[in-house]
């Protein structure tokens, strides 16, 4: 999945998503992308937050709008991605070693963060002080 989130000069948040779906899919799956909360959330009082990696599982876990609502409620961007991941981590942790999820998050103060079950999940940065740089996420493994 490619996911975006942008904050403008007058303050509104705005995303968006893109996936080609999972590696040999069956045939009509729909993933986390499509649906609005899942892969996908921006609520423009709070902010916005995106996914990549198994939909399934960010589908069962709400994991875009979860990751907004811990925002709404005072967590750091890159906590509520942190968060959220464990969410999906706890309820099957031995699955969980060998799947991939990852959130992005951009709050209304343009702080921004991300999390990942495994390593390897990077992001662009785009702002006045950073030029298209690329940040590493932080990962459970
Ligand atoms: N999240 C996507 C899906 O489950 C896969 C991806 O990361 O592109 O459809």
């Amino acid at each position: 999945t490619i996911g975006m989130l942008a904050l403008d000069a007058a303050g509104n948040i705005s995303g968006a998503c893109t996936t080609s779906g999972m590696a040999f899919k069956l045939h009509g799956r729909v993933g986390d992308s499509p649906i609005i909360g899942a892969g996908l959330f921006v609520d423009n009082e709070v902010g916005g937050a995106t996914s990549t990696g198994v939909g399934e599982e960010v589908i069962r876990n709400v994991g875009s709008f979860l990751v907004v609502e811990l925002m709404r409620q005072g967590y750091t961007p890159e906590n509520a991605c942190k968060e959220a991941v464990n969410r999906i981590i706890k309820k099957n942790p031995e699955k969980a070693k060998n799947l991939q999820v990852g959130f992005l998050a951009l709050n209304k103060k343009g702080e921004y963060g991300a999390y990942a079950i495994q390593k390897g999940f990077s992001y662009a940065v785009c702002n006045s002080e950073k030029q298209d740089t690329l940040i590493k996420g932080q990962s459970i493994y």
